[in-house]
């Protein structure tokens, strides 16, 4: 068999995962490729004519295979992009997702017009830590705390942590419990949560790269998608400072029966649409 330069691998790759059934096949290819090569996708295209030695057109030949699999392009590499930094991921984390933007991005506007002198966020359920390291590196002088039931994932969130060189303060435990004692009552400027919000009974009706791969307890709501928010919320107007704000994603659907958790007079709430002009923010200021 004749060894394929980078172009022809590609065309293969990109055949082989478009046969697959995969979202993005081309787009998966390239970022599987250059994962290999230990480049960029733009090398791909500079360089299409090298032919990359046998091990390395081997390596790649099998992730193509597991991804064609259904594996995430995420958990094959190992990283994923996010507020323009690059997370460590992997199978005991949920892999941060484009949308989640908005609710950082709403949290930083609130925390560069806080006007108290000790400005505090928390980022509960924070998985890899995405929210809360894009939060420490994009806010300098917000002190982040964050909690997570799991330890596997407090361990990737730390490793993340570390290489974008912030502090964030992490705990494990469920929900905002592991912060008693530890942050004054009333005294948290924001709390961000991307809780699982998928209803128990729709977990099988999720792409099967995210179903079968990417953790269960990051993704189950319970019966109404809403479970966790709606132990969240009390905990949240507790730890929160009169004016702060609650942010919570939520799926399109779920819509009406989350801003129902935290109604007026005590929250001031509003939905924040996505990218592709679809619900997914529940942004709730705690009355003053
Ligand atoms: N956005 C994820 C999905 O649709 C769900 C994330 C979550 O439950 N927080 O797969």
């Amino acid at each position: 068999m004749s060894s394929l330069n980078l172009a022809g691998l590609l065309a293969r790759a990109t055949e082989r995962l478009r046969q697959s059934g995969a979202g993005s096949p081309r787009l998966d290819a390239e970022v599987l490729l250059a994962h290999v090569l230990g480049r960029d996708r733009v090398f791909l295209y500079r360089e299409s004519h090298r032919v990359p030695d046998t091990a390395a057109a081997r390596r790649y030949r099998e992730l193509v295979e597991r991804r064609a699999a259904g594996e995430p392009v995420a958990y094959l590499t190992g990283h994923k992009e996010f507020m323009g930094l690059d997370f460590i991921v992997g199978p005991h984390v949920l892999i941060p997702r484009p949308e989640t933007e908005l609710l950082v991005e709403r949290a930083l506007a609130v925390l560069a017009a806080w006007p108290g002198c000790r400005r505090i966020a928390v980022d509960v359920g924070t998985g890899s830590g995405a929210v809360a390291v894009s939060l420490a590196r994009l806010s300098p002088g917000t002190q982040v705390y964050a909690t997570d039931t799991a330890s596997g994932a407090l361990a990737v969130a730390r490793r993340n942590a570390a290489r974008h060189g912030v502090r964030v303060r992490f705990y494990q435990g469920d929900l905002l419990q592991p912060l008693q004692g530890v942050l004054p009552t009333g005294s948290a400027a924001v709390v961000t949560a991307n809780l699982p919000y998928v209803p128990s009974a729709a977990i099988h009706r999720l792409p099967r790269d995210v179903r079968c791969y990417e953790p269960l307890q990051a993704l189950d709501g319970g019966p109404d998608g809403l479970a966790h928010y709606r132990r969240l919320v009390p905990q949240a107007e507790e730890l929160l400072a009169p004016g702060g704000y609650l942010f919570m994603e939520i799926a399109p659907d779920l819509r009406d029966a989350a801003l129902a958790l935290v109604p007026p007079p005590r929250w001031r709430a509003r939905i924040l649409n996505d990218l592709s002009s679809r619900p997914r923010l529940v942004e709730a200021r705690k009355a003053r």
